[in-house]
């Protein structure tokens, strides 16, 4: 379907995650709706690994999306430890609200959950999405600049990712990065094992200090001098350092869109203002 963002090159998403249970629903509307103003190509929502459907706020958030009607969610689905029948439940709750695109992951193993489930890694629940549902779902996928932390080498971890694009993957999503040469060497070797499909850069902006030890070793990205800097001098001022982690992102996105990527995936830790701000900063190249 055509809409008024078609006229650009690259395209421009975001991710949120849902609130807990617990919490009310009121806060993830208004994160939502300021992203939606924006008009981003789509806006994805996470889903906690290892979880049922009913544990997931996932699908609600994901209609909540679909019913602003500005743009569109992109369903996370994570299959580690799930029987076909609970994955089989969320396809049919996502079909029924009219939601066709889904970002397909295994998710984290837990070694406290020794639960087994019907898929080994992601490529399984594409297969089964795909083999299942026919053309229902455009199926998105992760991947992975440094390498995934399981992965012997990158070089097994490319083709993996190419036997998991094959099984029917029409774009990629990355990791976080920091470092732009690190996603230029992967896109490099993804071309060489003849993965064509697009791949979105995933920008993760640091705005506080309390992200980062957690977002380093989940991601495995290196940390380049420049942002090392400018945390250790704005790290102890939360507005110093919205003002710095923005910066240093609009920058990391100015020169990637100058060199030809398909689009920027934006992690917003559900913070409009950084989203807000980095978009504004951005939003003339996107045609270019
Ligand atoms: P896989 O593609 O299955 O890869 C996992 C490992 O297995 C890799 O080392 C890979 O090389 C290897 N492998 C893959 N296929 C094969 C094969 N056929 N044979 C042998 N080895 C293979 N987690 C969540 O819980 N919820 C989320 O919403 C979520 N969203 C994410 C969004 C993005 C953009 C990214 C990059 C990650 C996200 N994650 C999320 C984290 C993700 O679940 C973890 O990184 C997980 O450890 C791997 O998931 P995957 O889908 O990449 O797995």
């Amino acid at each position: 379907m055509l809409n008024e963002n078609n006229y650009r090159r690259h395209s421009f998403s975001f991710e949120v995650f849902p609130p807990k249970q617990s919490t009310s629903f009121e806060r993830i509307k208004e994160v939502t709706d300021s992203l939606l103003d924006l008009k981003p190509d789509f806006v994805s929502v996470t889903y906690g690994a290892g979880g049922t459907a009913k544990d997931n706020r996932t699908v609600e958030v994901c209609k909540l999306i679909a019913d602003n009607g500005k743009s569109k969610p992109v369903a996370h689905l994570t299959c580690v430890g799930s029987q076909k029948e609970e994955i089989d439940e969320i396809l049919h709750s996502l079909n029924k609200i009219g939601v066709n695109d889904i970002l397909a992951l295994r998710g984290d193993k837990n070694p406290n959950v020794t639960k087994k489930g019907d898929f080994e890694h992601a490529s399984d629940l594409i297969y089964y999405i795909k083999s299942k549902m026919g053309d229902k779902f455009n199926v998105l996928a992760a991947c992975y600049p440094a390498g995934h932390n399981e992965s012997p080498s990158q070089k097994q971890d490319i083709i993996n990712l190419k036997k998991k694009v094959d099984s029917g993957v029409s774009g990629l999503i990355t990791q976080m990065f920091f470092d732009n040469e690190e996603f230029y060497r992967f896109r490099d070797l993804a071309d060489i094992a003849g993965i064509e499909v697009p791949i979105q850069a995933g920008i993760m902006p640091i705005t506080n200090t309390r992200q980062i030890e957690r977002i380093i070793s989940l991601s495995g990205a290196s940390m380049p001098k420049e942002l090392t800097k400018l945390i250790a001098k704005y790290g102890q001022n939360d507005n110093a350092m919205f003002d710095a982690g923005t910066s240093f992102a609009v920058e990391q996105i100015v020169e990637l869109l100058s060199s030809d990527i398909s689009g920027i995936h934006l992690y917003t830790m559900n913070n409009p203002a950084v989203a807000v701000r980095i978009f504004n900063c951005v939003k003339g190249l996107l045609t270019y």
